[in-house]
């Protein structure tokens, strides 16, 4: 027996309806905000997310499926969807479409991560990605699309936290300000963070190590770095979501995983889900598009994991909507009569009716015995006497109430039913 890999999951028959409710939720929300759906390839080449997604960051450093493939080329299985995006619209020239380019997709995703709760190594991603606006009007946007996503999934127990990291020069007084801070207990800190303090030290306030995050607990704000450009565009920002009554509160201490992002970067946090709260992130990432050979490009997007969705909305027993059952289940008293209701089911069908018969070769009444545990709305047996007088006994499974009808009018009837529904 081979079993699934680690830190992977099937998606089992009576599950998938779930994830249809929650990527068909994504479709429409993104649909109401004029995003039209982009799909990339599961590989890219390496260099993509190195440059793209930052090299000292940890999706690159530690957890990249990386491979060779036959022709000696360095691949690398998506960790996320944002490069990938940025280097779609690059290459097909999408900047020379009509501005802002307004995309979503829905994609696996893999970090060679240590798996536990809400932490996988192929995940899925729901993710938004707008080219071509700086306005603050389009992070407004982008947050409310990801806000009523959540909505009208009916979660409630997630809070908005939104900052602002600046732009390269407020950074750069910042990332001093942050240095001198971290200079004289840097002896205390992960490795990693050592490196960080070289490299890119903003991105110390990331770390998940317990001592690092006491001591960066009283790290400067960056809030009281920005320049009066950020700092204008981050309080338009408030005021737009204050103008569409969503809730959110600053936390300056938001810095996001990725290296290219500016100004703008938000997080949707649940603590229903344990440790991994965060369900959906995102950010302004001005400087990817040219950072990946394209045209100056203001960006911002997010990207929602929709495992940890599942596990909030299971957590918090926020209810799917049911799954569609068969409307109707077609008995047959014996060999011939099976093979009419066979047929019946068949135009049944071809109606758009969803309809189901026996396969199994079974008697009447482990039939309807089936019947009852396919969830079929309604069942109805085919006699030798309802073949002669072309009318079956149609009973409602949920109430037992039978009523005459015309076996060549079913069709007509139960679409007129379910529509009543
Ligand atoms: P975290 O801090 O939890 O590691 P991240 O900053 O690495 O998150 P992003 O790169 O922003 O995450 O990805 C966006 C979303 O994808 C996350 O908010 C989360 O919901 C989901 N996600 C990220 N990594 C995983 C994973 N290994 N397993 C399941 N979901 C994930
Ligand atoms: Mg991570």
């Amino acid at each position: 027996m081979i079993n699934i890999p680690k830190g992977t999951k099937d998606v089992l028959p009576w599950q998938s309806y779930k994830w249809q409710y929650i990527e068909g939720t994504a479709r429409d929300v993104a649909r109401l905000y004029g995003m039209r759906e982009i799909r990339t390839p599961v590989f890219e080449h390496t260099e993509l997310f190195s440059r793209g997604v930052g090299e000292n960051t940890d999706v690159v450093g530690k957890e990249m499926y990386t491979f060779e493939d036959k022709g000696g080329r360095s691949m690398t299985l998506k960790p996320e969807g944002t490069a990938g995006a940025a280097r779609l619209f690059i290459e097909n020239g999408l900047s020379s479409t009509p501005m802002p380019v307004k995309t979503y997709y829905i994609t696996p995703a893999f970090r060679y991560e240590r798996p536990q709760s809400g932490r996988l190594r192929e995940f899925h991603q729901f993710g938004i990605e707008m080219f071509g606006a700086s306005a603050a009007e389009a992070d407004a946007e982008i947050i409310s699309a990801a806000s009523l996503f959540l909505e009208r999934l009916g979660i409630k127990d997630v809070r908005l936290e939104i900052n602002s990291i600046g732009c390269k020069s407020c950074r750069a007084e910042y990332n001093r300000a942050l240095k001198e801070y971290f200079k004289p207990r840097l002896g205390e800190m992960c490795p990693t963070c050592r490196v960080r303090y070289e490299t890119n030290p903003l991105r110390m306030l990331d770390c998940k190590e317990e001592e690092c995050k006491k001591i960066s607990a009283g790290a400067p704000e960056i809030t009281d770095y920005l320049c009066p450009e950020c700092r204008g565009h981050f309080e338009r920002l408030k005021s737009l979501l204050d103008g569409q009554g969503v809730k959110y509160t600053v936390n300056p201490r938001i810095v996001r995983g990725l290296d290219y992002y500016s100004r703008t970067v938000f997080e949707f946090v649940s603590d229903a889900i344990g440790a991994q709260g965060t369900v959906c992130g995102g950010g302004r990432y001005d400087g990817l598009v040219s950072q990946l050979g394209g045209a100056e490009t203001p960006a911002i997007g997010f990207a929602a994991g929709i495992e940890r969705l599942m596990l909030l909305m299971d957590n918090t027993q926020t209810p799917y909507p049911e799954e569609e059952k068969p409307l109707i289940y077609l008995a047959g008293m014996d060999g011939p009569t099976r093979e009419a209701a066979f047929g019946i089911v068949s135009a049944l069908r071809r109606e758009g009716v969803s309809a189901e018969c026996d396969l199994m070769e079974r008697s009447i009444k482990a039939q309807l015995k089936y019947a009852d545990k396919s969830g079929a709305a309604f069942s109805a047996v085919i006699g030798g006497d309802e073949l002669l007088s072309g009318e079956v006994n149609l009973k409602n499974m949920s109430d037992g109430a039978v009523r005459t009808v015309k076996i060549n009018e079913l069709g007509a009837y139960l679409k007129k039913e379910k529509k009543s529904w």
